[in-house]
């Protein structure tokens, strides 16, 4: 049986990032449908860690509200992590903010992005494998077949968060980099004969890395890794007899396991597309970039695609706001993604075996832990360093920076930044008795901009700022920059009070198949 189906977007792929896209643009009201391959969530142990930046983006869209410190903390949290394997880096985030790290399964992600996608009203079709993408001045058809027969969905807009293998990305034609494969790794969940035989945590010898984790009741996750050279087939499944014998070859010794739970190959194979856009088609997640899982970011990497594109999509959908903004999108990511794989790369060089190697992990091993180079790997890691280009030279140095937690005294008493975004509205926040023209300017856009008054704090020394609703400055008052009003309709259009004017056919749009 055929059904035909309408949204404002469809979203393809129903990992992580693309059930949080989804409940972003529920919260918002578009209507969107998601439609996914798998009947339900998979188990499989994959990402576990929610980085500091992208931890700091979901407390601002009103996830994990029970991780942000009651009253106005200062100074610093720190969480132990490895560079390249190497001890001693302490990932940190301001002690106002939640973090730094969430250790969270995946699975327990998508679940809850799901829940809160389905409650925005979301339309989820799970069991649903899409197999057609075509994009016209109107907008686009998405086909996919599902248990009752094909569907067939319309909407002004797709995006593909469908993984590293990503059938949007193919069938649109985005081009992509690739870094092919030079090390490969296996990873497994087991039951071990005799847990004493591979103890937890990361251990290296001069064949390999082995790094082991016991979970109590729940057997032991295990991944190898041999830098030497790629495997041939990175496709081919892996077997429990593999296994053994790459953790006999690398740790020296037989390991005695029962037959796998699970059991996955990796490797460093990287990709970046070209672009995260082609007219009316978009990427997220690994669809849009993928690499060797060290340091743990694909996950936290694709969770900031989504807050970065689901208020854009939203306000755009909605027709408050400008067509253009969404080639922001492009902008700002691309290069976000682009910097993970360098850093993954450079901490793949560092955990090569051999002697040259052996002696830089020695020097290496000092470097991590001083003050200096530990702050910036852990802003590297966390993405806390992401700071959005900005727009002219002239721009206040505030501009592209994430707005850190602060707790404000207002009107309306005592309101911290992270409450203030929960509204998911731009916010303009203008401190002490500011001459009144940046509130003049903004009352044009009261319908799109929150504005609140705040008594002067010594942790953000400006007249005024607007920051967008993923917490990331617009504009920042500064002597001889923008005016507000031009950074307004900038974003949002000459005439809120108007539906925006919106292009008829999108740069690149065209038929896809
Ligand atoms: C074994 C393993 C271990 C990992 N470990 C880590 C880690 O420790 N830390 C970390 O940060 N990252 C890790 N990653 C990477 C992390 O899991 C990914 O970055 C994350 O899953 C990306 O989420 P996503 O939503 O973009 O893509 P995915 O999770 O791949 O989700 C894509 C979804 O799209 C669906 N789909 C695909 N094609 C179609 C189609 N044609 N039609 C409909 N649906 C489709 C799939 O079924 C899937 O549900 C690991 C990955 C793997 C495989």
């Amino acid at each position: 049986m055929n059904s035909r189906l309408r949204a404002q977007v469809v979203i393809v792929g129903g990992g992580p990032v693309g059930m949080l896209l989804a409940a972003e643009l529920g919260d918002y009201g578009v209507s969107t449908v998601l439609l996914e391959a798998r009947a339900s969530v998979s188990e499989r142990p994959k990402a576990s860690v929610v980085h500091a930046r992208a931890l700091q983006g979901l407390v601002r869209r009103g996830y994990f509200g029970e991780m942000v410190p009651r009253g106005a903390a200062a100074g610093v949290v720190e969480a132990p992590f490895r560079f390249a394997g190497i001890p001693g880096l302490s990932i940190c985030a301001p002690a106002s903010e939640p973090g730094p790290v969430l250790r969270r399964p995946q699975a327990d992600l998508e679940r809850l992005f799901e829940r809160r996608a389905r409650a925005a009203g979301v339309r989820v079709l799970r069991g649903h494998r899409v197999s057609e993408v075509a994009q016209d001045r109107d907008g686009v058809r998405v086909a996919a077949v599902g248990p009752s027969g094909r569907v067939e969905c319309t909407a002004r807009y797709v995006v593909g968060a469908d993984g590293g293998r990503s059938t949007v990305r193919d069938l649109a034609g985005i081009p992509a980099r690739a870094y092919g494969a030079t090390a490969s790794g296996l990873a497994g969940v087991v039951t071990l004969e005799d847990p004493e035989d591979l103890p937890s945590g990361w251990h290296s010898t001069p064949r390999g890395w082995t790094v082991v984790r016991h979970m109590p009741g729940a057997g032991t996750h295990v991944k190898t890794l041999d830098c030497s050279g790629a495997h041939p087939d990175r496709r081919l499944e892996p077997t429990a007899a593999e296994l053994r014998a790459e953790l006999a070859r690398i740790t020296g010794k037989e390991i005695a396991f029962r037959e796998p739970r699970w059991l996955s190959r990796f490797s460093d194979f990287a990709q970046l597309a070209c672009s995260y856009r082609f007219g009316k088609v978009f990427l997220a997640g690994d669809a849009a970039h993928m690499h060797f899982p060290v340091g743990a970011q694909g996950l936290s990497t694709g969770l900031q695609d989504a807050l970065n594109l689901g208020w854009k999509l939203a306000y755009v959908v909605r027709r408050l706001a400008p067509e253009g903004l969404l080639d922001t999108y492009d902008a700002e990511r691309r290069p976000v993604a682009g910097r993970v794989i360098d850093n993954t790369r450079a901490q793949l060089a560092l955990m090569r075996r051999g002697p040259d190697t052996e002696a830089l992990q020695a020097l290496f091993a000092g470097v991590v832990a001083a003050d200096r180079v530990s702050r910036h790997l852990s802003d590297l890691i966390s993405g806390q360093d992401v700071v959005l280009p900005r727009r002219t030279r002239q721009s206040s140095p505030w501009e592209g920076r994430f707005l850190q937690n602060v707790s404000l005294r207002t009107a309306g008493g005592r309101r911290d930044v992270i409450a203030l975004l929960r509204a998911g509205r731009p916010l303009l926040l203008v401190f002490g008795e500011a001459d009144g023209s940046h509130l003049a300017q903004a009352r044009h856009w009261s319908q799109v901009v929150s504005t609140v008054r705040a008594e002067p704090t010594p942790r953000i020394p400006c007249e005024a700022l607007l920051v967008r609703p993923d917490g990331y400055v617009a504009w920042a008052c500064a002597p001889g920059g923008d005016r507000l009003q031009d950074v307004l309709e900038l974003y949002f259009g000459a005439c809120p009070g108007r539906p925006v004017q919106q292009p008829a056919v999108a740069a690149g749009a065209g038929a896809l198949s």
